[in-house]
């Protein structure tokens, strides 16, 4: 909504479809609105491009895609760019922020910080301190232009850098490199998995429209139980496939590989287990051991 009314200042018109309870309904709305650019949450309008590519429907060609709200795997930015063959612009924010912090700009090297209202600084977490430009570490920000509930250095737990070299668009705005997620789960014995880990392996997989995780313990082994949501029913082939491509992606593979942690990997076609409300949420890692 509030994006609507900033659009609108600009000369664009904005349609407001809310969270996707409809997969079917939100690309039909697409089509009849002659819509060119979308705005959404990741696996949301991954599960457009999908769908849309599975019912071989024709929708107006789209100039761009903005991802917002959640962490953006690359997988999905991959998948969105093949399929509709438009620019995919990453958001970065958080609540705290007023939502808005950066966003891409077609240089597509980091995001453009709102710094007339934020000021941004990276420091090192153990010692509070700002690190040294170009250097790794804790984002925090202070609000420079708010008086209802100001926020002075706000720990956001995100880890980045800013880019010192000058982005190709010539902005004068400090360039943030893109965040890794802040979940990360300890399975024990050092083993660390996080759900950044698991969107790159499982949304690069075809077919695959969401997914979720859940590690719990049972007669003393781990279980990393996966449910996966598919557009349609997978054959016992492409679940085997799909189980394989899963277990040999890198990370995930060097947690199995210490005998501590099984996967046991589930599938599901009920698109409206994960839509609506329940999808618009931070997706995470379930951990449901005592
Ligand atoms: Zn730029």
């Amino acid at each position: 909504e509030l994006l609507k009314r900033g659009l609108a200042r600009a000369g664009a018109g904005g349609l407001v479809h809310g969270p996707v309870y409809n997969p079917q309904a939100a690309l039909e709305h697409m089509i009849g609105d002659k819509a060119n650019v979308l705005v959404g949450i990741p696996t949301q309008i991954l599960t457009l491009a999908r769908l849309q590519k599975k019912m071989h429907a024709s929708i107006p060609p789209l100039r761009s895609v903005l991802l917002t709200t959640d962490h953006v795997p690359h997988s999905i930015v991959r998948e969105l760019v093949k399929v509709w063959g438009c620019q995919v612009f990453n958001h970065y924010g958080m609540t705290e922020m007023g939502l808005g912090g950066g966003v891409d700009c077609q240089g597509f090297n980091g995001y453009h910080l709102r710094e007339a209202d934020l000021y941004f600084e990276i420091i090192n977490p153990q010692t509070g301190r700002p690190v040294r430009g170009g250097q790794r570490g804790e984002v925090v920000f202070t609000t420079l232009t708010r008086t209802g509930m100001p926020l002075i250095r706000y720990r956001t737990g995100d880890y980045s850098r800013f880019i010192p070299e000058a982005c190709p668009c010539g902005t004068v705005l400090r360039n943030l490199e893109r965040v890794r997620s802040r979940d990360r789960m300890e399975l024990g014995a050092g083993e660390i998995l996080s759900m950044a880990d698991l969107d790159e392996a499982i949304f690069a997989l075809d077919g695959v429209l969401n997914f979720s995780a859940v590690i719990a313990e049972e007669c003393g082994k781990r279980i990393l139980a996966i449910e996966v949501l598919t557009d349609g029913a997978v054959s016992e082939r492409a679940k085997k496939m799909m189980l394989q491509a899963i277990e040999t992606y890198p990370i995930i593979q060097s947690v199995l590989s210490s005998g501590q942690t099984q996967l046991a990997l589930t599938f599901n076609t009920n698109t409206a287990a994960y839509s609506g409300e329940k999808g618009t949420g931070k997706r995470m890692i379930f951990d449901q051991r005592g």
